[in-house]
């Protein structure tokens, strides 16, 4: 949806699966540009501009990495055990200024700068010593219980790279090597409302035959933890003059524009035809289940998903096409992987072969490796199993009826929202 035409003919209601949906929004998205530079506090969650560049090694000096003696391996000759004189401390932080001699050893803590003339540590576990002496068994290895300078991180070398969406590690690391601010990717603009006549925000009674709006909800959640900025528009009603307004505000104000409901063929879905009047769309009847229609497309510079109504098919489309599209256009690179791992599925499952099927389930880890249940009634308006679950059972397309026993995939919700 480049200079090229989208991927599907605007109107026509192609068919796709969910790797080719994914394949055709990704051939399509680019990072944005734009950068800021954050303190390292600030950088909790922000993808890096630019590679961190180690201005000094981690750690700075060879030192010890247990509390006992630092001794010169050469006096260490005999097969018995060697007395050796203790000639000082050393502390981390406070080094043992002099130098190791022949027949000497320094008591050192771990942390500490190891002193000139001592190539081995001795745990102090293994030794005997009286005041000023230390009796060393044979055995100990030359070099051993040393951490060197510039072992974690090497002076002049990528400490981070560009792409890296920073944790809890990134920004440790970064304060290791005393860097107090980064360069980091502006956050991305997120518009988004939800649609419908019978949808009512919270904190206003319902009328006859209206429901609370949830997938706005759901929707600011995904969005916050993944460090968006929000722009949250309510609820648009199933007018086309209203939808032409708000799509043409949020295009003006946001990167991305994340719709829900409205998109199918009913009378009142008026999605697909605001998306392909203000700009280019490509509309799918994707064969994957919950979360069947889907419309991804542009208007001017602002990316567009409009995602199916039912609460929970927002969420599954939105974890399996929109999340990683909002990290892409971020800057992530690479992509984390979606973690998926096997499960033995204690429950049969009905499923007919042809399109990838998503069900919530619970796993549970039992001796005898993971065991998973589907939680129960699956409609995709039922957000309750949702939040009961800990993870999707996901069916490949080729997937017949599941019997219990059978091994199948899950993707566990840790580290998917
Ligand atoms: P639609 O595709 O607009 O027909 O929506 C499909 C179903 O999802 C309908 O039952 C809607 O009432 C429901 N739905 C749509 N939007 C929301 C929303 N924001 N919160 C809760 N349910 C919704
Ligand atoms: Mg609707």
């Amino acid at each position: 949806m480049t200079a090229a035409t989208p991927t599907a003919p605007p109107l026509s209601a192609t068919r796709l699966g969910v790797d080719a949906a994914r394949q055709a929004i990704f051939g399509h998205i680019r990072p944005l540009d734009g950068w800021e530079e954050v303190t390292v506090h600030a950088a909790l969650g922000r993808v890096l501009a630019t590679d961190v560049i180690a201005p000094c090694n981690v750690p700075a000096h060879d030192n010890s990495a247990m509390d006992g003696y630092a001794v010169r391996h050469a006096d260490l000759a005999g097969q018995d055990e060697t007395c050796l004189r203790v000639v000082g401390h050393a502390f981390a932080g406070r080094p043992f200024s002099g130098i190791v001699g022949p027949g000497q050893a320094v008591r050192i803590m771990t942390g500490a700068e190891i002193p000139q003339g001592a190539d081995t540590i001795v745990v102090q576990e293994a030794t005997r010593s009286s005041a000023d002496q230390v009796w060393i068994p044979h055995g100990q290895q030359a070099g051993q219980h040393l951490r060197r300078a510039g072992e974690d991180l090497c002076l002049g070398g990528v400490a981070v790279a560009a792409g890296k969406r920073c944790g809890p590690a990134e920004l440790g690391l970064i304060a290791s090597l005393g860097i107090a601010s980064v360069r980091v990717r502006r956050r991305l603009r997120v518009a988004f409302f939800s649609t419908g006549d019978e949808i009512a925000s919270i904190g206003k009674p319902l009328g006859p035959g209206q429901i609370y709006d949830s997938n706005r909800y759901t929707l600011h959640g995904s969005l916050r933890l993944l460090g968006c900025e929000l722009i949250d528009m309510g609820v648009i009603e199933d007018r086309p003059e209203t939808l032409e307004q708000a799509f043409l505000d949020a295009s003006r104000n946001a990167d991305v524009i994340i719709t829900s409901g409205g998109v199918s063929v009913g009378e009142a879905d008026f999605i697909r035809e605001m998306m392909s009047r203000l700009g280019e769309i490509a509309f799918w009847r994707l064969d994957i289940k919950p979360g069947r229609p889907m419309a991804f497309g542009r208007i001017g510079e602002t990316w567009v998903f409009g995602l199916p109504g039912n609460p929970v098919a927002v969420m599954v489309t939105f974890y399996q096409f929109v999340k990683d599209a909002l990290l892409t256009l971020s800057g992530v690179d690479p992509l984390p992987p979606a973690a998926r791992f096997p499960a033995r599925c204690t429950s049969p499952i009905r499923k007919r072969p042809g399109r990838r099927e998503f069900l919530r389930g619970i796993f549970t880890p039992s001796a005898d490796g993971m065991t998973v249940s589907a939680t129960g009634a699956q409609g995709s308006g039922i957000l309750k199993s949702m939040s009961d679950a800990n993870c999707l059972i996901v069916l490949p397309e080729e997937q017949a009826d599941v019997q219990s026993g059978d091994t199948v995939m899950i993707q566990p919700f840790e580290g998917l929202f």
